[in-house]
């Protein structure tokens, strides 16, 4: 049903270049395919502008990263939290693929990103990839690659568990929920990389930090940076 799902919203997306994925109005003067006006009301982070900023820091002290962002703020009921359930659970990615190269370009203009060589977005258990029939986090990844002239890596990773959602875990639960969770599998295709991490939404930074040791214990050479596209307003504390 959701590639069914998949398909037609493609196709929709073909028909009707000229609709804004937010606010779904029909516009002469969309960029990135999000209207003016909803190009205005997101709540950009700005974070990506700069290297101190409270994603990085978040991360920091709990696994070495290079750069830390994320796009905009998820939050309350707004039209681009919604925005984030319709391209994960509703069968649009093409809405992540539009805001990956929205992102991706912000990452290009700001500098601190010109080094990455590879994306690697967080995978998904075979098992949830095949009910939902994609990873909307590999169309993120695959927008803002186009966007920083790089390359996508969707195979170097794998998950080991289909894990429960994080989303009511507490503390120490969500690092147990994380361990042993992800994979290397192609660890020569990351050696000597700055592999540039990439998911749709950071509230703890659980899923991330376990990502991060996974790919470092087994390509140590390797540096990391992460960029999801929405984070929350307040990061949950990870311990
Ligand atoms: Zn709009």
């Amino acid at each position: 049903m959701s590639m069914l799902r998949s398909i037609f919203s493609a196709i929709g997306s073909l028909f009707f270049p000229r609709r804004c994925v937010v606010c779904g109005e029909y516009v002469s003067d969309a960029m990135h395919g999000i209207c003016l006006r909803c190009r205005y009301e997101i709540p950009l982070t700005n974070y990506w502008r700069e290297s101190n900023n409270p994603v990085k820091e978040h991360f920091d002290g709990i696994v070495p990263i290079v750069e830390g962002s994320a796009f905009f703020f998820f939050s309350g009921t707004s039209l681009w939290r919604t925005l984030v359930h319709r391209f994960k659970y509703g069968g649009q990615w093409h809405i992540a693929r539009t805001m990956g190269r929205w992102y991706g370009s912000e990452l290009k203009e700001s500098g601190l990103y010109d080094d990455v060589d590879v994306i690697v977005p967080i995978p998904l258990h075979p098992i949830k990839l095949f009910k939902r029939g994609y990873n909307q986090s590999t169309y993120l990844a695959e927008g803002m690659a186009e966007a920083m002239g790089v390359r996508v890596e969707r195979r170097a990773m794998r998950r080991l568990r289909n894990n429960p959602s994080q989303a009511r875990r507490r503390g120490a639960e969500r690092w147990q929920n994380v361990d042993k969770l992800f994979g290397v599998r192609q660890a020569e295709r990351l050696k000597g990389r700055h592999i540039l991490l990439v998911d749709d939404v950071l509230t703890s930074g659980a899923t991330l930090s376990a990502a991060v040791r996974t790919i470092l214990d087994a390509v140590p050479d390797s540096r990391i940076s992460v960029a999801t596209l929405a984070v929350t307003r307040r990061i949950t504390p990870i311990r």
